[in-house]
């Protein structure tokens, strides 16, 4: 993918707080129905010898105390031609991007979209839903509206994973976090009840995030961001293969046969299979529109 040189980044978007050392020893993923929705089944890294997963809870709340140092990435990430030749600015790039697409989107139907800032942390964070390691790899906070992430899980994606990786392959990362913002937003995530399987509503939530991440990609390269162009130049059909790539490895059953004991359990699906997450996202990708991302009113998920 390429972003267009000349088009201005928001960086208010995000916040950096790597290199802050964290919150220090002790944080916990959040228990008692805090809600956290990330990406993956939240213990695969840590069974592959991460850091512990299940530690005590931690006070809630989000500590914006623990260094606000965006301001590093407003000096380093200007425009897309830094989005070209960094890796962090091309993230920035893709949340102005994805939230360019939705904040149109809502208003096209008489909504506001509120924007959600995504934070980058390194080893664990205090959230408004817990303190989380890097573990539970990527994740929205409904409580704070936020998305967290280390971005090192880019780089386990691939030694871990088996990924091919690149930088579509992250946006589809971002783009499925953002969808689960925008469920928040239009009140999804509270309906949903909890429990796993392969139709449970935690299933159909994941699945139907992930069309929206397709539905978002459909419109990349037209949709303008707050400067008023569109920051993304082209996304080529190998960028597409290298989101599905990712789709794929981390569906449930591949994650279990691949990462987990081997044995495939699908009463124990979270997220859904690789093959009904890389059949949603294209879905959203060539459909171009959030009503098709239906995945609570079908019977067939895939
Ligand atoms: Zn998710």
């Amino acid at each position: 993918m390429e972003f267009d040189d000349d088009v201005a980044l928001d960086t208010s978007q995000v916040q950096d707080t790597r290199g802050s050392g964290g919150v220090g020893g002790r944080v916990a993923l959040g228990g008692g129905g805090l809600g956290l929705v990330g990406l993956i089944v939240y213990f695969v890294l840590s069974q592959l010898g991460g850091l512990p997963a299940s530690v005590p809870l931690s006070t809630g709340g989000v500590r914006d105390g623990q260094s606000l140092s965006s301001s590093d990435l407003s000096k380093e990430c200007r425009t897309g031609k830094d989005a070209n030749t960094k890796d962090d600015c091309a993230l920035v790039a893709i949340i102005n991007s994805i939230q360019g697409y939705w904040t149109d989107q809502f208003s096209r139907s008489g909504r506001t979209y509120e924007p959600a800032t995504t934070t980058f942390f390194s080893g664990s964070v205090n959230t408004g839903c817990g303190g989380a390691t890097a573990d539970v790899g990527p994740f929205y906070c409904p409580a704070d509206g936020r998305v967290y992430i280390d971005l090192s899980f880019f780089k386990e994606l691939q030694t871990r994973f088996g990924a091919q990786g690149g930088t579509f392959a992250e946006a589809y990362v971002l783009a499925h976090e953002y969808g689960h913002h925008v469920q928040n937003l239009l009140g999804t995530s509270d309906k949903v009840r909890p429990g796993t399987g392969p139709t449970s509503d935690g299933v159909r939530l994941e699945l139907q995030a992930d069309c929206y991440a397709g539905v978002w990609a459909n419109h990349a390269t037209t949709v303008p961001t707050s400067s008023g162009k569109p920051l993304i130049k082209s996304i080529s059909q190998d960028d597409v293969n290298r989101a599905l790539d990712v789709a794929a490895r981390i569906g449930d059953d591949y994650i279990q046969k691949n990462l987990g004991n081997g044995r495939v359990d699908e009463s124990q699906f979270s997220h859904g299979s690789s093959q009904q997450r890389e059949k949603w996202f294209t879905a959203g990708i060539n459909s171009g529109n959030p009503t098709t991302c239906d995945t609570f009113g079908t019977r067939n998920l895939g």
